[in-house]
């Protein structure tokens, strides 16, 4: 697929699929369950396409990072039919605190390594680490330097176009008149020396937009801050025994978002990372996903359950999936 970074929807109709005689994608309505089958094998459904989402590989010079993302993809190398790799976030460890020298050195050491382990397509969203000098205070930045923010990651990573558009974008994969539309999503939000997790309102409505426009596949939306998450109800609560839910953990503006998924019911699958930690949330008829991370506690180790690991994501002719976490035994 051309990594031309926007949706290329409207080339076959459903009447044009009819008319081809092709099976037109079911399960676009609510209440279709997640797929129990094994692995490509429910009578009458084909995959679409296998995806390994690698998210939070925090690549840095130390701790054996380098190593361990190179372990990652070799393990990935080793699966059957790894179409896609689609990269969830905090690709690197920590542009948004760092000169640019060091941010620089970073993305360098990120490049090399895929390059040496990944020949196949790779999709990218953005996380709040690969934001370069948002801390203005750590990175010693005014701001006005070129490149400043999401630019640099975006231009190192070949997203096309300027902030915010190259951040978030939308593409088909369609095999034989089956497909589903993917969504990548920018959920790093600025604010003082630091981040919130949300959509702006130009996002919004793009987003609201490309949902609108692009009903006829099964939809699956990645993002690197989840939208929805259970991880963040795991915590100790507080004095007054409340659980608080931080603005950098899941987006603020969920309520917003849902609304939106109700009213387009295509709408699957949400994959996210940041939290390195799993879950699976099935809510209103959307399945919420988050998805561990390469590095679990930052390349030191498990994080609390969570270790090591990547996910493989199947999805099929009849808008079911199936997104399975596979630890792929880093020793840290
Ligand atoms: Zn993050």
């Amino acid at each position: 697929m051309a990594a031309d970074g926007f949706s290329r929807r409207g080339v076959l109709g459903l009447g044009a699929l009819a008319a081809a005689g092709l099976v037109v994608p079911r399960g676009l309505a609510r209440g279709v369950g997640q797929s129990v089958a094994a692995p490509g094998g429910g009578a009458g459904r084909r995959r679409v396409i296998r995806i390994a989402h690698v998210t939070d590989t925090h690549i840095m010079q130390d701790l054996r990072a380098p190593e361990g993302v190179a372990a990652c993809f070799e393990h990935i190398r080793g699966q059957k039919d790894v179409d896609l790799i689609m990269h969830g976030g905090d690709i690197v460890f920590d542009s948004m605190d760092q000169s640019l020298e060091r941010s620089k050195e970073l993305w360098a050491l990120w490049q090399k390594v895929l390059g040496d382990s990944w020949k196949g397509r790779v999709r990218y969203c953005l996380g709040n680490h690969d934001v370069w000098g948002w801390n203005k205070e750590r990175s010693k930045t005014t701001g006005d330097e070129p490149g400043w923010g999401k630019q640099l990651a975006l231009d190192t990573l070949g997203m096309q176009g300027a902030v915010p558009k190259g951040a978030y974008y939308s593409f088909d994969e369609v095999v034989s008149g089956a497909g589903w539309h993917i969504i990548v999503l920018d959920t790093v939000r600025p604010e003082p020396n630091g981040y919130y997790a949300g959509l702006d309102d130009e996002q919004f409505e793009w987003l609201k937009g490309d949902l609108s426009l692009n009903r006829m596949y099964p939809t699956m939306i990645l993002s690197h801050i989840p939208i929805f998450t259970a991880t963040v109800l795991d915590r100790e609560p507080n004095e007054r025994r409340e659980r608080i839910v931080t603005p950098g953990r899941m987006c603020i503006d969920y309520g917003r978002i849902k609304k939106l998924f109700l009213e387009n019911p295509q709408v699957k699958l949400c994959l996210s990372g940041h939290m390195h930690l799993i879950d699976r949330v099935e809510y209103n008829g959307v399945t919420y996903c988050c998805n561990g991370a390469a590095s679990a506690a930052w390349w030191k180790g498990p994080h609390r359950e969570c270790r090591e690991g990547y996910t493989l994501v199947d999805l099929y002719s009849d808008g079911t999936f199936e997104n399975r976490y596979v630890e792929y035994g880093w020793k840290a």
